[in-house]
């Protein structure tokens, strides 16, 4: 909307405001209580010091009253039609008696405990048309009714009469046609998301409404136009029920007993009396009814502010809306209370404030409503981020565990293989690691018809040094004679092995025999000139070597045993000619 569009909207509303308030001409004119059942004759009787004189501006407003109020009006000739109004039509009993020159020449029996075609005029206010022009007439009224005595007396002509009552009745419209839609718009919310709220704020919206459209006499000119009773009972029901509905809602909407139980206990016992009145106005007095009533929501309005205000405080941002949209309401509320209990004067704002309050307390609660998906909307995605957020977590510690897992055990593994494979006194290669990688060359080697050689050596006269310096000095001597022959094989892919007790096999891929018979005598020379360094408290003991050597290039039909064969008969050759020495394996034989 633009800017200067909204502000013709305000100029129009305000105008309508206005013509709504004035047009109408004041009057002065004579009033007076009486207990007793007088006739009209009677009145007209009565002594002038009697009567009292009021004002159309200030009207009649006198709260609960047993007795009957009657009203003198003077008219003086106009040259146009006239229409008298009694804006209030709650009251029970109204008669009128017009009287031309001495002499009562029409009169009219109405009021809300009789059927609603007892009225001259089919309107929802009781009107009546002044009967002459160029005559001044009397108006006598006689009110009578249980509930609020309120007399809004009007005259004015019949022209600005409809002119106005076109501004009533379409303030009346409006009201009626905002309250129905977002009273429908929410039901139809409530049957989709099945969240109580919605429902209470429908019951809210469309008894508070049913109230004021009641204070307005509409529900008994369209509603139930030929059953008077009804109004006996409705009025008090209905404040009931709405004050009920209205707490219901609030308490439901703020969720207040998570922010404070004490306003939750004063609300919920408010909501009790309500319920209490609802059935009182069924059974009890309407004149009782509705001062209790009146004095409940003179209570409830404020209190429902104030809890409103506490929430909000507390954290609970939905109040926020709350409070904005109870505070018209709560000066309109307050208003219908004081005028109704005859403390202020009845006016246009006494009357207007109550039903803009309820229909804008509907349009901003209606917002606030919609407002709360958003934030359980927001909520929701929240969660939904943050559970995604955990799983992705709690995937990749997963996914982080199982490697360290596997890690470790690949360690394990390793480890377990490499002692598999590894003496345990001297660290060198095992038998099952020599007798694998022995089978390994041979297979490579049968490819490239290379020659495969092998050094099988044994220690001389071992026994003899286990016997003389104790078998623990027999180990050192072991771990020793491996490392001396360890130094001598210098390739990677060359392998000393532990064979046997003190036997080692030196392994030499790619090695023609000449070449392996160096590296034999090598490793014997380096362990006959390396006398052994034991831990035990001995001297250093010396050692000779016997070395057998076999060279074979490997062949399909042939098999690595042989190579083992021809090196071990080598070294047997070798101990039997003496000792300390290297033969190379003679394949003639
Ligand atoms: P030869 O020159 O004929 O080889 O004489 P030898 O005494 O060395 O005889 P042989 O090779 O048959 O003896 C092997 C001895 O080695 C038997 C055992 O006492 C000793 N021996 C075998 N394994 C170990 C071992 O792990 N530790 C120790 N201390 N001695 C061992
Ligand atoms: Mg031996
Ligand atoms: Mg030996």
């Amino acid at each position: 909307m633009t800017r200067n569009a909204f502000q013709k909207v305000c100029l129009l509303i305000i105008l309508l405001f206005t013509s709504a308030m004035s047009s109408a001409q004041t009057l002065t004119y004579q009033w007076v209580e009486v207990f007793d059942d007088l006739s009209i004759q009677d009145l007209r009787a009565l002594p002038k010091s009697h009567w009292q004189t009021i004002t159309t501006e200030k009207n009649l407003n006198k709260g609960f009253s047993d007795g009957a109020f009657w009203v003198k009006l003077e008219l003086s000739p106009q040259s146009f039609n006239q229409m008298l109004e009694i804006a209030y039509p709650l009251l029970d009993e109204v008669s009128i008696y017009w009287e031309r020159g001495g002499e009562i020449i029409e009169a009219h029996h109405t009021g809300d405990s009789l059927p609603f075609n007892s009225r001259p005029i089919n309107h929802r206010n009781f009107v009546f048309s002044v009967p002459t022009v160029n005559d001044s007439v009397i108006a006598w009224i006689r009110v009578h009714t249980s509930g609020s005595v309120q007399v809004p007396i009007t005259v004015s002509s019949s022209i600005q009469f409809l002119a106005d009552e076109q501004v009533g009745f379409g303030w009346q419209a409006m009201f009626f046609g905002i309250v129905a839609a977002l009273a429908l718009y929410n039901f139809i919310l409530f049957i989709i998301v099945r969240q109580s709220t919605y429902l209470w704020y429908v019951l809210t919206v469309l008894i508070t409404s049913l109230v004021q459209l009641n204070f307005k006499g509409l529900l008994f000119q369209f509603l139930w136009p030929d059953w008077p009773l009804i109004n006996q009972y409705f009025t008090v029901s209905a404040v009931g029920a709405a004050l009920f509905f209205t707490l219901t809602f609030a308490m439901n909407f703020l969720s207040v007993r998570q922010f404070s139980i004490g306003g939750d206990r004063a609300l919920n016992t408010f909501r009790y009396m309500a319920l209490l009145l609802v059935v009182y106005g069924i059974v009890g007095s309407y004149q009782l009814g509705i001062v209790m009533v009146s004095g409940l929501a003179a209570l409830v309005t404020p209190a429902a502010w104030i809890v409103g205000l506490l929430v909000w405080r507390r954290g609970q941002v939905l109040a926020g809306f709350y409070v904005l949209a109870w505070t018209p309401l709560l000066l309109g509320h307050l208003a219908l209370a004081v005028s109704k209990l005859g403390l202020a004067p009845i006016g246009a704002f006494t009357e207007f404030v109550p039903q803009a309050g309820v229909a804008l307390e509907a349009i901003l609660l209606s917002f606030a409503l919609a407002y709360r998906i958003n934030i359980e909307r927001q909520k929701r995605q929240q969660a939904q981020a943050l559970a995604l957020k955990t799983q992705r977590e709690a995937n990749l510690t997963l996914e982080a565990r199982v490697m360290e897992r596997t890690e470790e055990l690949q360690k394990v593994n390793d480890k377990l293989k490499a002692v598999s494979l590894t003496d345990g006194l001297t660290q060198v290669a095992n038998r099952r690691r020599f007798d694998e990688k022995l089978d390994e060359e041979w297979t490579r080697l049968i490819r490239s018809e290379q020659e495969l050689s092998l050094i099988m050596i044994d220690i001389d006269y071992f026994k003899k040094v286990n016997d003389t310096c104790g078998h623990l000095a027999g180990d050192d001597c072991l771990v020793a004679v491996s490392n001396l022959i360890n130094n001598e094989v210098k390739r990677t892919e060359d392998l000393l092995a532990r064979y046997g007790g003190e036997e080692f096999a030196v392994l030499l891929p790619t090695t023609t025999s000449d070449e392996a018979m160096l590296i034999a005598e090598r490793i014997r020379q380096a362990v006959e000139l390396s006398p052994i360094t034991t831990s035990q408290d001995i001297a250093p003991i010396k050692l000779t070597i016997s070395l057998g050597v076999a060279t074979l290039i490997p062949d399909q039909n042939a098999r690595c045993q042989n190579l083992i064969k021809f090196a071990d008969e080598a070294l047997y050759s070798a101990k039997a000619s003496g000792r300390n020495r290297v033969v190379v394996a003679n394949y003639e034989k």
